[in-house]
């Protein structure tokens, strides 16, 4: 038989649409300061190639910027009619679309995400938030939340890297519509798009103060955390991380949510439709390279389908293409950090050595950059710590099942509880599962699919509080 293996061409996105200044001061008042005499260097992680120079705020620019959200809560931005407000974040979401493909090529170069997934999932999405929240502004009423319900006052918030621009939309949406004024710290690998969305907010004229951008790293977190002078602290990211703000948090007035780690079971049933499941299973852990909180990285697969099923997964993910993020044929791209790239091997090494079988497709990793092949381990037990432990990284592992109650068993079987997907084409089982599933996202014959219009969070060490939908308003009122 004649081969029919498709050669792709290089089909690079340009990189001209992005322009970067050689140094990044901080967004605090409505105006960027001078970079400050600390600096960190973001680069690309397919390519180590630094792109810019970030500040790094110390405790007099996280107070600065403190100050300037108190004053622009007080004297703007909370006296200002709500309908008032909905306009800017519409203004705001209709920018992100204007310059969505500027964002996703600046995205994809400081994160190293393939630019599909930074073009068609998260600016889209972060638009998409904007113009939701927007839509709540002049309706809090309507809520649910009591007839006049009223903002918290200044919010702070820190967030990861996986998803830099959606998460600072996820966090900085709900909090505007609501009336509270926030100062937001990205994360130190992937600060540009918050650095470019500092300057959407200017273009689209919002009061000085009501969002401040403070750039660094774990430091310039833990003061702005700790800062006396918030009153709601919003984070994303690991668990352990987590742990120490609800401990700096405690005892505080301030309200508290947290978004942590995951370890999503996919349960793959024995009449699930298999081409459909497979699809399922590979965007579950090897979308954006497996640094999602709630991947499907714990395969559950019904034992009588087991060898089908992964004779079809490898075939499929022998065809995910790996490389250049900018390149609009790339399905997998870099790993975001060295450190991260460091955090995945070790955990997959501990793999090997508990006695798990891993397999990866033949492919050639990029000589400079940080890369990880799509892996998959098998003979996998609940005690590895491959099964329990978050390894953020494109990394699956497989385990089996009999029957549905041990599916279930098995998927309960974490400290999280965050997301589970379900595949089945019962609707009964499908029902009769996820009722048992004790996640905070249910999937069925889906996976990694986000809206928002709809709340997303976990259980136990996968934190607590909703965001997106009309749950997440809940975080930034006073109820
Ligand atoms: P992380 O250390 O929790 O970082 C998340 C954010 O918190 C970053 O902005 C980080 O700043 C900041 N930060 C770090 N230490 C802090 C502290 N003591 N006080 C206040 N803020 C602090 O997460 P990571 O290092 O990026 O990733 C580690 C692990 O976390 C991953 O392997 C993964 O398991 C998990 N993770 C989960 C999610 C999620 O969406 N749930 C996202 C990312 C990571 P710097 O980046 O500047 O250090
Ligand atoms: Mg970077």
């Amino acid at each position: 038989m004649a081969d029919t293996t498709f050669a792709y061409a290089p089909a690079p996105e340009s990189r001209a649409v992005v322009s970067l200044r050689p140094a990044y001061g901080l967004f605090i008042d409505g105006a960027f300061t001078p970079p400050t005499e600390r600096l960190i260097t973001t680069v690309n992680p397919a390519d180590e190639e630094p792109l810019a120079e970030v500040s790094v705020a110390d405790e007099g620019d996280v107070d600065r910027a403190v100050t300037a959200a108190r004053r622009a809560f007080e004297r703007v931005w909370s006296p200002m009619p709500p309908a008032e407000r909905g306009k800017y974040l519409f203004r705001i979401s209709r920018i992100i679309q204007e310059r969505a493909r500027e964002l996703a090529v600046l995205e994809s170069l400081d994160n190293g995400k393939p630019i599909k997934e930074s073009r068609d999932v998260d600016i889209p999405l972060a638009a998409a938030h904007f113009f939701y929240y927007a839509g709540w502004a002049d309706k809090l009423a309507h809520a649910g939340f009591g007839a006049a319900p009223r903002p918290l006052g200044v919010a702070a918030q820190v967030i990861p890297w996986n998803f830099p621009l959606l998460m600072l939309a996820w966090k900085i949406a709900p909090a505007l519509a609501t009336g509270n004024t926030v100062v937001l710290k990205p994360a130190e690998t992937t600060p540009l798009t918050a650095l470019l969305f500092a300057e959407i907010c200017q273009q689209a004229e919002l009061p000085p103060g009501v969002v401040n951008i403070v750039t660094g790293a774990a430091d310039t977190g833990r003061a702005l955390i700790a800062h006396p002078g918030t009153d709601k602290v919003a984070f994303t990211g690991s668990t352990e991380v987590g742990r120490e703000i609800a401990r700096t948090v405690a005892g505080t007035r301030k309200k508290l949510t947290l978004e942590l780690g995951g370890k999503g079971a996919n349960i793959v049933y024995d009449d699930a439709p298999l081409d459909q499941a497979v699809e399922g299973i590979v965007n579950g852990i090897f979308f954006n390279q497996g640094h999602v909180c709630c991947a499907g990285s714990r395969l559950l697969v019904q034992e009588s389908i087991a060898e089908e099923v992964l004779h079809r997964l490898k075939e499929r993910v022998s065809r995910l293409r790996l490389g250049d993020p900018l390149d609009k044929n790339t399905d997998i791209g870099a790993i975001n950090s060295a450190e991260q790239l460091a955090r995945i091997r070790a955990l997959a090494q501990t793999g090997r050595d508990e006695g798990s079988q891993d397999w990866a497709p033949d492919c050639e990793l990029p000589a400079h950059g940080y890369w990880f092949a799509p892996t998959i381990f098998t003979g996998v037990t609940q005690a590895h710590r491959i099964a329990r432990e978050e390894i953020f990284g494109p990394v699956l592992s497989v385990l089996t099942f009999r029957t549905p109650d041990e599916a279930v068993e098995k998927a309960n079987n974490t400290p999280y509880g965050l997301s589970a997907g379900v595949w089945t084409e019962k609707g009964s089982r499908m029902l009769w599962t996820a009722g048992r599933l004790r996640a905070g996202v249910v999937w069925s014959n889906t996976f990694n699919k986000f809206d928002p219009t709809s709340p997303f969070g976990g259980y136990r060490e996968s934190g607590y509080g909703r965001e997106g939908g009309r749950h997440g308003l809940e975080a930034y009122l006073d109820v």
